[in-house]
């Protein structure tokens, strides 16, 4: 290296942030570069995964909820800059400037800004006792308002959104002893399942005693004398509530890459290369929930906020900043999570994503047990696979079921991953012992469904 020492900036300083700071000083010293992160916030790398499970009390603290301190970053030569907000970047001069009126030049820069709430514009929404569910202040602010709520009744608890995050809140919720009741404009909780798989979750749900209202509107949060939130309105009903927490889905943070110049693509978030090098200036990298990637089925760009891919995707930029060659290999949407004991997995291309992407395709679900059916802890678990007919090429799985069902989507993740038809998978060599699956496990089965009729 030369002479002088560079200098990489890092905006956001969660998954995607760290993982490129932390790659780049794994392969370049401190004295060939300086690494300086700006973080808004109080706290970096943290889990927002865990909110839910903190708020369930699951976990306990929010340390537990925190990987690394600033000062463990400072220790590995990384400069973190808490409660700094960056507020533009000049991509001419290569400079970043932030809200206390610093100005910072660099070499290299890598926006890492992460995701933004979707919060459409109605009444009430920004009043107290309406909860987000992002940042650990968020989590802290949610413990409070039920350690703070009455004593002598139950408390109401009322989820907007059927997503993964409003699915995995009204566990937490009903687990701290509220009534919970979940709200969702569409017709069936978890989008990207087929609508018979979505049936399943709302079954579920319902079956654990929430109570699920589907297909309606939120009009308005209903305030008390107070200005206190006290329930909201949709187009049909209006429903009480004593703490309202809104999982109504999650775009992409863009405004300070936008305000600088930054190209946006077609999803609305920053268009990189897959070393998630911005298009047009190189020396700037986006990675995690702000970037926008690609769907390895389709090959379309696609925008998939999920923090697997944040740390992946920071992962490459730091690599190539830190001088060895890599690039991001796309998506699938793959994803898990759980309401209560039912266990839900998705991957690939459901049938609508399928539809429009031009597939001639089919769909085949079968129902199986997580374990041998005589083996403590048996659970009913239906397995769907989309496949491109004729040929048998798995596009898409889905996965619902009791506890052990979720992480089989990996399997299938796997198998779409490496181009693997119904057939191959149906013939692969998968484990088999009464505690984890019946002789053949439900993925195999699924697949060879397919196999059967494909072949008539
Ligand atoms: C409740 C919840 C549960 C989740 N569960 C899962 C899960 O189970 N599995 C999964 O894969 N993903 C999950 N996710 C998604 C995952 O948390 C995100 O995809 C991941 O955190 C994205 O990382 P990021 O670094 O891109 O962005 P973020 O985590 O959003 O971090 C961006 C950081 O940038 C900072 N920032 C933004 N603008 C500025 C600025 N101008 N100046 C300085 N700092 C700035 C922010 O303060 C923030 O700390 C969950 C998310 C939530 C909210």
């Amino acid at each position: 290296m030369s002479g002088r020492r560079e200098r990489l900036l890092v905006i956001g300083g969660d998954a995607a942030g760290m993982s490129a700071a932390a790659q780049a000083r794994r392969l370049r010293d401190a004295d060939d570069l300086e690494i300086v992160v700006l973080e808004q916030g109080e706290d970096v790398s943290y889990s927002a995964c865990g909110i839910p499970y903190w708020v369930g009390g699951q976990v306990e603290g929010r340390g537990e909820l925190v990987a690394r301190t600033p000062a463990e970053f400072a220790a590995r030569d990384i400069s973190v800059r808490t409660g700094t907000r960056a507020e533009s970047i000049d991509l001419a001069a290569g400079t970043v400037s932030t809200r206390d009126g610093d100005r910072l030049g660099y070499d290299r820069l890598v926006v890492a800004t992460g995701g933004r709430p979707a919060r459409p514009p109605i009444p009430g929404l920004d009043a107290p006792g309406v909860f987000g569910v992002h940042r650990l202040d968020d989590g802290a602010a949610i413990r409070a308002a039920i350690d703070a709520g009455p004593r002598d009744a139950p408390m109401r608890g009322l989820v907007l959104g059927g997503g993964y995050i409003g699915l995995e809140m009204a566990e937490a919720l009903q687990r701290r002893g509220l009534e919970v009741t979940v709200v969702l404009a569409d017709p069936l909780p978890m989008q990207l399942l087929d609508a018979d798989m979505g049936e399943r979750v709302c079954r579920g749900m319902t079956a654990m005693g929430m109570a699920v209202h589907t297909d309606q509107a939120v009009r308005e949060v209903l305030l008390d004398a107070t200005g206190r939130a006290c329930g909201v309105r949709t187009d049909v009903d209006s429903y009480p509530a004593d703490l309202v927490v809104l999982g109504l889905g999650m775009g992409p943070e863009t405004a300070l890459a936008a305000d600088s110049g930054l190209a946006l693509g077609p999803t609305g978030a920053i268009d990189v290369d897959r070393s998630q090098r911005c298009r047009d200036h190189p020396e700037v990298f986006a990675a995690g929930d702000c970037a926008q990637t690609f769907h390895r089925v389709t090959g379309e760009v696609a925008h998939v906020a999920l923090g697997t891919h944040a740390n992946k995707q920071g992962r490459v930029a730091g690599s190539v900043i830190g001088g060895r060659p890599a690039r991001f290999a796309g998506v699938l949407g793959t994803a898990a999570t759980k309401v209560g004991d039912l266990e839900i997995g998705r991957t690939g291309l459901c049938t609508t994503q399928a539809e429009q992407a031009g597939f001639d395709f089919r769909a085949d679900t079968i129902e199986a047990t997580t374990r041998a059916g005589y083996y403590p802890g048996a659970e009913d678990v239906a397995v769907k696979l989309v496949s491109e007919r004729g040929s048998g090429l798995l596009l898409g799985a889905q996965v619902v079921g009791g506890p052990g069902s979720a992480k089989r989507i990996d399997v299938l993740a796997t198998a779409i991953w490496a181009g693997m038809t119904a057939e191959e998978l149906a013939g692969s060599d998968l484990s088999y012992a009464p505690p984890f699956s019946p002789t053949y496990d439900p993925v195999a089965v699924a697949a060879r469904a397919v196999g059967r009729t494909e072949q008539g």
